[in-house]
């Protein structure tokens, strides 16, 4: 089964915000979830440069283990955990039968592959909530090249997003 509709994404991503204190949802706490969840987190540096992280579904003890490349920037970091989540959460039938590692290359956002795909978007709902981006965006002007760079700046600042994820959420919800 898959879940490309964003309504689902949406609403699953929005359920787990709701296991975070208040004070933890702006920007969220996406480094708290895993272990909410029973997941471990491992950082390391050493990993190759073109890989942002990957997810093993049974790591140590049949935990499942999420590895992020502590080399690339903080804000890369967090959309990668974000995004092994998703896999996590939506791509369960899988890991039954195949010990997969998903792994999160550097161009992963132009990736076609249906999985990477949905926990891209499953990402971008998770770090930059759908109600939050439309309450920031109400009443600046879109139409506005100057503007629109100046709300990307903010709201990547404010969500702890590259400003590249920020200007993929922006365009895919507005444009
Ligand atoms: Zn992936």
């Amino acid at each position: 089964m898959f879940y490309n509709q964003t309504n689902e994404l949406r609403s699953r991503a929005s359920k787990l915000i709701e296991l975070l204190p208040l004070e933890k949802r702006i920007p969220v706490a996406v480094e708290d979830l895993p272990g909410l969840l029973g997941i471990n987190v491992d950082y390391s540096d050493s990993l190759p440069d073109e890989i942002s992280g990957f997810f093993k579904r049974n790591g140590k003890g049949n935990t499942p283990v999420i590895v992020i490349n502590s080399a690339h920037p903080k804000e890369r970091g967090r959309f990668t955990l974000a995004h092994e989540i998703g896999h996590y959460l939506l791509h369960a039938q899988k890991a039954v039968t195949i010990n997969t590692l998903h792994f999160r290359k550097r161009d992963s956002s132009l990736s076609l592959d249906l999985e990477e795909i949905e926990a891209n978007q499953f990402a971008a709902e998770l770090l930059m909530p759908y109600h939050l981006m439309i309450s920031e965006i109400t009443g600046s002007d879109l139409l506005n090249h100057d503007s629109v760079n100046k709300l990307t700046t903010k709201l990547s600042k404010k969500f702890l997003v590259s400003e590249q994820a920020m200007t993929f959420r922006i365009a895919k919800l507005f444009f």
